[in-house]
């Protein structure tokens, strides 16, 4: 954006006149900087999983594989670092799609549609005894971009999934005011929370707090900022209630 600024001494003057342009470059510089974060970011998190089946493929080649046990074990390390190197993947994908989804909006069951991401879920919600509630207010058909709705549910809800408790609880709200025009959803669950201090981090890319006390392991660390910068193209907003091990709300609203 450039600022200009005439300098007009007296009318007399006038075709003596001093034009200055400002350009003020710490937007863009900061955005420059913000996208060479993202690579390197992106190429550590990738390197990661790679040299780990590199490593352990290589052992199995040089023998590894005649011991039963080891070739059971390295395997399935090589398995759950190739779907971690697929979610990431899929995550990136997701993240440079965003501002160019050029959707058009069309009506949604939002009951069918959430039933559809839970399905999805499933195998997580029985393994670890989760109840899911789920409640509706107004008319459950919605008319809306069904693959960023469907992308914001399905992070907030695989959060609410992960970082849950066992026999933990996820409720989920869904608000279609036909006043406003706007809907309103919210995923609560009873898990590990998450502290003052990490909520204002949470939405950084590939900011993760501590892994180890998640029921799901596999996290990117691109969920909530998927949901955030989703959010946004919508012209949508999100807020974040949540005290450490009582549980967490998350609720986003967007116009229709
Ligand atoms: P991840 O892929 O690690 O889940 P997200 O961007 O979705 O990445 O979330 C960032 C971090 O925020 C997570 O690593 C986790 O520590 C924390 N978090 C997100 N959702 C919840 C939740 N519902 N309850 C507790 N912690 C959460």
């Amino acid at each position: 954006d450039a600022n200009v600024i005439h300098l007009v001494h007296s009318r007399e003057d006038y075709d003596k006149q001093v034009l200055v342009i400002l350009y003020d470059l710490t937007d863009s510089r900061r955005m420059e900087q913000m996208q060479v974060d993202f690579v390197n970011n992106v190429s550590h998190e990738l390197k990661t999983p790679i040299t780990s089946i590199e490593g352990f493929s290589e052992t199995l080649l040089d023998g590894a594989a005649d011991d039963p046990k080891k070739r059971e074990h390295f395997l399935q390390i090589i398995h759950n670092e190739s779907i971690r190197l697929t979610d990431l993947i899929q995550d990136i994908l997701s993240l440079s799609k965003i501002t160019k989804d050029t959707e058009k909006s069309k009506p949604v069951n939002m009951e069918d549609d959430l039933n559809g991401i839970l399905q999805s879920m499933a195998v997580a919600i029985d393994k670890h005894h989760l109840k899911v509630e789920k409640s509706f207010f107004g008319n459950k058909e919605v008319t809306i971009n069904k693959s960023k709705v469907d992308l914001i549910l399905n992070n907030l809800i695989k959060n609410a999934v992960s970082y849950n408790k066992e026999n933990g609880q996820i409720t989920i709200e869904v608000h279609h005011d036909e006043v406003e025009n706007r809907l309103r959803v919210s995923v609560t669950d009873n898990g590990i929370g998450i502290s003052q201090a990490d909520q204002e981090r949470v939405f950084e890319r590939f900011y993760r707090v501590d892994r180890s006390r998640s029921l799901e392991t596999g996290g990117t660390g691109l969920g909530l900022a998927i949901v955030k910068e989703t959010l946004d193209s919508l012209d949508g907003n999100l807020q974040i209630e949540s005290n450490l091990g009582l549980g967490t709300k998350f609720t986003f609203e967007i116009p229709l």
